[in-house]
């Protein structure tokens, strides 16, 4: 009977062509098979396929404009090289959701999402293969595991979808605002697959197979609709009209992609499938030798950027975990890394669009403003943040660039400090041959006195510890453990000149390309430069910022050094069973990253792996840490600048440290020490809580000096 009211469906009430003979009946109850364009009828295809190549030209136009719009950029090397690192690269950030995740809520509601779309378009794609391709494999076991697999992933689909609607209907977090676009990407999502389930249910429900419980939701909705006892006749209209429904929104959603929040769905891959492979803490360089009258430094228009900037912005989806993890941001300043990249896309568009000429808007001011650009301390915690790989420093630092070389517009300190290390190579004007002053009584092997001297490293003492009272402490701490332990190390001495990390940021490449092409010649004189095969030789860097300039920026301008840090040497050498700290320290120290040690460079466990190894010590962490340590505010050139806008960020950072009730800030930056001694200072707290180099603690640890602050 129900073979006879089957068919009668199939070929009068739908009318669509597909007549199901009664042995093929037999195969819908008594087989394990689903047969595709069930009372909907092959035919369908007459109409389907014209809507569906329609969807896809809309989807391709739109794709198109966008890939247009990208191109209008600048060519960027390198964006192809090692494809299968980048391939890794991208199955990580994409189908392993490496950074996604790394946000509980939102990472686990966006991987319930994104998993159960994805089985969505899979069955879709395994679906449209069976009904129009010779292949016939939707029966038997894999039918039964294919159909449970696909409801469990639209049940995921279900809560994340809920997921996101609590998140921004009921939690509204402080840097996530939704618009309607968000909306339309949650609505389409809930509709779809709420249709695809009620298809499910109403089919189950006309054709009542049991093998169909394993379609354990749609078998539940079945159930739940034979409790009405509808005709045959209505749940077969029914089915039909749903079916036009999901075939409809599918197509619409196919078509809005590019128009949409959905973009990303494209962008996002292909993002992180180009993303920067270089060091994170590498910026490029300007070709100065080859510039014409038409050059423009860094980036004054939109075009100055080049396409994977734009692809870049793009590629946003407005998530706000780079403004949350932003101390500019956080203490006040007018920069959002969010905004700016939406800032950024939007000018963007509306330069490809001509609107921009239209009303008169320029890139820096007017879109972007230069506050927002000073604002930046160039920390990295923005791209670290971001789960689609956008680079936003070397954005910034494109923009500062053109204000100081093209338009001579930057804060006055800021102009200062680069007037002085172009010409003194330090940023107070100090004269440069008093640069070794500090070292004169420690018979240090000093290159500019003896060039032909022997030894191992090279140790770099950085503009702070060469001509600043307090980081000199710190370079002659470290000198004691170097000579304790007869390791044959040298200074450049007067040769040596600031390495160029702050102008460069500040965005004056010129005098950044002289300091270290400066440095470079200085430095390959005593044989350290690695192009041309290996040498054993090493750099020590006091300081991060030197540190991470000559090993990731010196190598742009043909200078590639081996080069660690000092915190990096010291724990190897404990490691190596070569330095034993017998001293005890019954304090309580916290560390305080810096951004271009830890977040640049990777080193997080070295530093606390000597603290740790020192008996007594009492190692706690601040509320952020490692990779998501807070800035001190004094990267991207900000040391040498006044902070007039919104509170100061050292302060807050002091603020994390009273609040772990420690006695000491252990650091392993110069920069870092000054800022925090004077957030402490400011906070009252500096006769409480010492801040120290980790050297200085290691040499008060084995005897070598006395730290007062250390002393029982
Ligand atoms: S830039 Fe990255 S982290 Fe910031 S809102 Fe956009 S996607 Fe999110
Ligand atoms: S680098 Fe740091 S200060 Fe600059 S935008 Fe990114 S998070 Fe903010």
């Amino acid at each position: 009977m129900e073979v006879l009211v089957l068919n009668f469906i199939l070929n009068s009430v739908l009318g669509s062509g597909k007549v199901l003979s009664p042995q093929e009946m037999n195969v819908i109850e008594h087989n394990t098979q689903r047969i595709v364009y069930w009372n909907i009828g092959h035919k369908v295809t007459y109409l389907m396929y014209p809507i569906a190549l329609i969807a896809m030209a809309i989807f391709v136009y739109g794709m198109y404009k966008r890939y247009k719009m990208w191109m209008q950029g600048k060519a960027d090397d390198n964006r192809g090289d090692d494809l299968a690192q980048r391939m890794e690269g991208a199955f990580e950030g994409v189908f392993l959701h490496k950074k996604i995740l790394k946000k509980g809520y939102a990472g686990l509601m966006h991987g319930f999402i994104f998993f159960g779309f994805l089985m969505m378009l899979i069955a879709t794609a395994i679906t449209t293969i069976e009904a129009d391709t010779p292949a016939n494999f939707l029966d038997g076991t894999f039918y039964k595991v294919f159909s449970f697999t696909i409801d469990a992933f639209a049940l995921l689909l279900i809560a994340g979808i809920i997921m996101a609607i609590y998140r921004r209907d009921v939690q509204k977090p402080k840097n996530l605002e939704t618009t309607n676009d968000d909306w339309y990407a949650i609505s389409f999502l809930l509709i779809s697959v709420i249709l695809g389930f009620a298809l499910e249910g109403i089919r189950i429900a006309i054709t009542d197979p049991s093998f169909e419980r394993v379609s354990f939701v749609g078998w539940a909705i079945s159930r739940a609709i034979m409790v009405f006892n509808p005709s045959i006749e209505f749940l077969a209209s029914l089915h039909k009209g749903a079916w036009w429904m999901h075939f409809m929104t599918t197509m619409f959603f196919i078509a809005s992609i590019p128009y949409t929040k959905f973009l990303h769905i494209i962008t996002g891959p292909l993002n992180i499938f180009f993303r920067k492979r270089a060091p994170l803490g590498q910026l490029k360089i300007i070709d100065m030798e080859n510039l014409d009258e038409e050059s423009r430094f860094g980036a004054s228009e939109i075009m100055d950027f080049s396409w994977k900037d734009m692809l870049d912005l793009d590629a946003c989806i407005r998530c706000g975990r780079c403004e949350d993890v932003c101390p500019a941001h956080n203490t006040g300043k007018p920069l959002s890394p969010k905004k700016m990249i939406n800032d950024l896309r939007e000018h963007m568009v509306d330069e490809s669009t001509g609107k921009n000429k239209e009303n008169g808007i320029n890139l820096i001011e007017m879109r972007i403003t230069e506050d927002v650009l000073w604002s930046c301390t160039s920390c990295g915690a923005c791209m670290v943040a971001c789960p689609m790989e956008i680079a936003h420093v070397d954005k910034i630092v494109a923009m500062r660039t053109n204000l100081v070389m093209g338009q001579g517009k930057l804060p006055v300190e800021a102009a200062n400090a680069i007037k002085k290390m172009g010409k003194n190579g330090n940023p107070w004007g100090l004269p440069q041959n008093e640069r070794a002053n500090w070292a004169k009584e420690l018979k240090i092997t000093n290159l500019d006195e003896t060039p032909d001297a022997d030894f191992d490293y090279i140790l770099w003492i950085g503009s702070m510890s060469s001509y600043d009272n307090r980081s000199q402490k710190v370079a002659k701490a470290f000198v004691k453990i170097l000579q304790h332990l007869d390791i044959k190390f040298a200074i450049l001495g007067n040769l040596e000149k600031a390495s160029g990390d702050a102008v460069k940021r500040i965005g004056a490449e010129d005098v950044y390309q002289d300091l270290a092409k400066h440095n470079i010649v200085q430095l390959d004189k005593f044989g350290m430069n690695t192009v041309n095969g290996n040498v054993p030789k090493k750099i020590i860097a006091l300081s991060p910022h030197s540190y991470n300039v000559i090993k990731n920026e010196y190598p742009l301008l043909g200078g590639q050094y081996n080069v660690i840090h000092h915190t990096e040497l010291l724990s190897s050498l404990i490691n190596a069973g070569k330095l034993n700290i017998d001293g005890e320290l019954l304090k309580t120290v916290t560390y305080h990253d810096s951004c271009y040690l830890g977040r640049y460079n990777g080193v997080y466990e070295d530093p606390r792996n000597i603290l740790n190894s020192i008996k007594g010590i009492n190692l706690v962490e601040m509320e952020h840490n490692t990779e998501e340590s807070f800035c001190c505010g004094a990267g991207g050139g900000r040391m040498w600048m006044e902070e007039p806008l919104g509170t100061r960020i050292n302060e807050k950072r002091a603020d994390e440290a009273i609040a772990v009730k420690c006695d000491v800030v252990a650091t392993g930056c110069a920069f870092c020490m000054t800022m925090i001694t004077d957030g402490m200072k400011a906070k009252d707290k500096d006769d409480d809580i010492k801040v120290l180099d980790i050297a200085e603690i290691v040499a008060h640890s084995l005897g070598l000096i006395e730290v007062k602050a250390l002393k029982k």
